[in-house]
């Protein structure tokens, strides 16, 4: 789960990434994992919530990794024409996260 450094408040991924799509070279960004996170951690994101502003590199960076990670996966994740995230990050990362700790458990368990 992301988080509001500032407030603490919960900020859903999907949010956060449309705030990056005003970068020129977003989908450029997206061929490179290294990149990515580095435009991410420089980007400076604005809270919904209490508005202030934060750099990138308070968000979590693992979550981060499978956000890019599950953009490249599903095609169309992103509208470029409209600006919109179509897919719910927020909500996949949590089923990927929740799958990682079952994986682990089974694992553990034998
Ligand atoms: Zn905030």
């Amino acid at each position: 789960m992301s988080r509001c450094p500032i407030c603490g408040k919960t900020i859903k991924w999907e949010d956060l990434i449309e705030q990056m799509l005003i970068l020129d070279n977003f989908q450029e960004l997206l061929k490179d994992k290294g990149a990515f996170l580095s435009a991410l951690e420089d980007f400076t994101f604005k809270c919904p919530e209490c508005g202030e502003e934060f750099y990138g590199r308070n968000l979590n960076l693992r979550e981060a990794e499978k956000v890019f990670e599950l953009i490249n996966e599903f095609s169309g994740s992103i509208d470029y024409s409209n600006n919109k995230v179509r897919l719910k990050l927020t909500n996949l990362l949590a089923l990927d996260l929740m799958l990682e700790e079952w994986d682990k458990r089974v694992k553990g368990a034998r």
